[in-house]
């Protein structure tokens, strides 16, 4: 089985987008071909790789960990392939939209994972600011491997690291909830009414945020 990266390559301008004054073949030009500016939603909305075999039908795949995956026959054609592909397009959207993302436990070691911890610590800070009527008596940022916030009895609240990697909106959804929770220690319907008088979309964020896996 032949495994290729395929990366729709062939509508990409490769003199446009290679360097030539690192090599030093090429004379220096006062004039350089601009580099082009790639939609590379519109040239490859998704790479994928090629798995090829004695099979005698075509088969995409959405993988876990969102790669895209082309089976087809040995002598089966790029152009088919492509064309293939691109019908597909919707459904390779609705496969990858139906994945979790995988957000790791440690980003990191060392001064890595600091330069993370200080970001996301910057981060919750600025959102407590637009929140002053719920101050907790202490914030810690710290790796959980199965949560992405906590509230205590002292009103102390803890916010994952790996919080810091995700869209603004989920860790501010994050943050707020935890907030909620110096108010209403529970999850009852008065806990919800109060997110929401706070974050009137908190439930779609919720709902995005559980397509994010803490691994
Ligand atoms: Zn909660």
């Amino acid at each position: 089985m032949a495994k290729s990266n395929h990366f729709l390559t062939a509508q990409f301008d490769q003199h446009a987008v290679d360097n030539p004054t690192h090599d030093p073949t090429h004379a220096p030009t006062l004039d350089p071909t601009p580099i082009q500016r790639l939609d590379l939603a519109q040239v490859a909305p998704h790479a994928y790789f090629i798995h090829r075999s004695r099979r005698r039908t075509i088969a995409l795949i959405v993988q876990a960990n969102n790669q895209i995956e082309v089976r087809c026959g040995l002598k089966t054609s790029l152009v088919l392939i492509e064309q293939f592909v691109k019908s597909k397009q919707s459904w390779i959207a609705k496969k990858l939209q139906a994945n979790k993302l995988l957000i790791p436990v440690d980003p990191g070691t060392g001064r890595l994972y600091d330069h993370l911890r200080q970001e996301t610590y910057a981060r919750v800070t600025a959102i407590l600011s637009d929140y002053p009527h719920l101050s907790p008596t202490q914030i810690t940022i710290r790796r959980q491997k199965r949560r992405w916030g906590s509230c205590n009895r002292k009103r102390q609240i803890s916010i994952n690291t790996s919080a810091g990697l995700l869209p603004p909106e989920l860790l501010e959804y994050i943050v707020v909830h935890e907030l909620c929770h110096l108010e209403h220690f529970d999850h009852s319907p008065a806990f919800y009414q109060y997110l929401l008088k706070h974050l009137p979309d908190a439930i779609a964020r919720q709902k995005q945020l559980k397509r994010y896996l803490i691994i």
